[in-house]
């Protein structure tokens, strides 16, 4: 992958100017997000800047191990803090995300700053308006690889250290189930490579990524594999819901059902995964979905769930009840693969 030598000019003019720089993720973070952010915060760190991680919401319980995750703040507790080191701040990165609203009520004070705006993301459609310099790359992997591939033009090698390796070696895994999907290209393994000859423990990070689950975490996903699992043979397609009585049935935590989307393509014949949970009760709903192919499930979700993603990995929202959510995918669904 080749990092445009002009883009690498503006961040370069953009660094030399700034002092202090605040990192912020989309919300609902998963690794790629906090992976990107704290690797980032490492290396900017070494080379002598003031940084600081504002994340919309809670960083998952699976991530918190990472060097760095304790002192982030999270702008839903702690507003005034956050506002004050935004107001302070020279230079604002965006990571892993494309248009303002995914990074929650930070958008707010972010759309007023007039400081400099930079974005470093691997998702479609970025809008234009967001940063004026775009680092946007569909074809990596995830933000974290994109991330290794600026470092590296900047020739900051040597200031990517162990820690900051644990971060972005977490975010690639992440975001492309274990270098099981999105991970075709050689450049990925390249990056892997290097990583990995940081001194990265990998046996030790997919523990703490996917081998740290709450005995409440693996009993919702027991519960909800066998009773709140349908499949709709005619599209390919199966669906899991999830009740807000039923979250704080399992003590539900950020980052609980991070992966539950996955279960249902693992039914032979499927092609299309969504899960639905109604994270406030009769009023907010958050809807993954996945696809295999090339069925854009980024587009469906942008057309009737206010959301976007990639082709095979989108998120969306519905402001109502989850029967409502239900009701509209059913309805709507079936006729939106039909033209395809
Ligand atoms: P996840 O299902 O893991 O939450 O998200 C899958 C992908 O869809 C991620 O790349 C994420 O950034 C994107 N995504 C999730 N939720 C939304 C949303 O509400 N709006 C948009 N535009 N993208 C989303
Ligand atoms: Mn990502």
């Amino acid at each position: 992958m080749e990092v445009s030598k002009n883009q690498l000019h503006s961040f370069r003019n953009l660094l030399d100017n700034s002092r202090s720089i605040v990192l912020v993720p989309h919300k609902n973070t998963d690794g790629d997000a906090i992976g990107s952010v704290l690797g980032w915060r490492k290396v900017l760190t070494n080379k002598g800047y003031k940084v600081t991680g504002i994340v919309p919401d809670d960083v998952p319980s699976n991530l918190l191990w990472m060097e760095g995750a304790d002192t982030i703040i999270v702008y839903g507790k702690n507003k005034s803090e956050g506002d004050s080191e935004l107001n302070s701040a020279d230079l604002l990165i965006f990571l892993d995300f494309n248009t303002i609203e995914r990074c929650g009520e930070i958008a707010t004070v972010a759309r007023k700053l007039r400081i400099p705006k930079v974005m470093i993301d691997h998702h479609p459609y970025p809008d234009p308006e967001l940063a004026e310099l775009q680092f946007s790359q569909t074809s990596v992997s995830s933000t974290c690889e994109l991330s290794c591939h600026i470092i590296e033009a900047l020739g900051w090698k040597e200031l990517l250290d162990l820690k900051a390796a644990e971060c972005f070696y977490s975010g690639i895994i992440t975001d492309t189930g274990s270098l099981s999907y999105n991970s075709s290209d050689p450049e990925t393994y390249r990056i892997v490579g290097q990583l990995v000859e940081k001194g990265i423990d990998k046996e030790k990070i997919h523990k703490e990524l996917f081998q740290s689950n709450s005995v409440n975490r693996m009993k919702l996903l027991g519960h909800v594999l066998c009773y709140n699992l349908r499949v709709m043979p005619d599209s390919e397609s199966a669906y899991i819901f999830i009740s807000h009585e039923e979250l704080e049935r399992f003590s539900y935590q950020p980052g609980d059902t991070e992966g539950f989307v996955n279960f249902p393509l693992a039914i032979k014949g499927i092609k299309v995964s969504v899960l639905f949970t109604e994270r406030e009760k009769d009023k907010f709903v958050k809807i993954s979905f996945r696809s295999r192919n090339n069925i854009p499930v980024n587009k469906y979700s942008e057309r009737f769930f206010s959301g976007g993603g990639h082709l095979n990995a989108a998120g969306g929202e519905w402001h109502g009840t989850l029967e409502e959510a239900l009701k509209r995918f059913k309805e709507t669904f079936p006729g939106f693969l039909a033209q395809l």
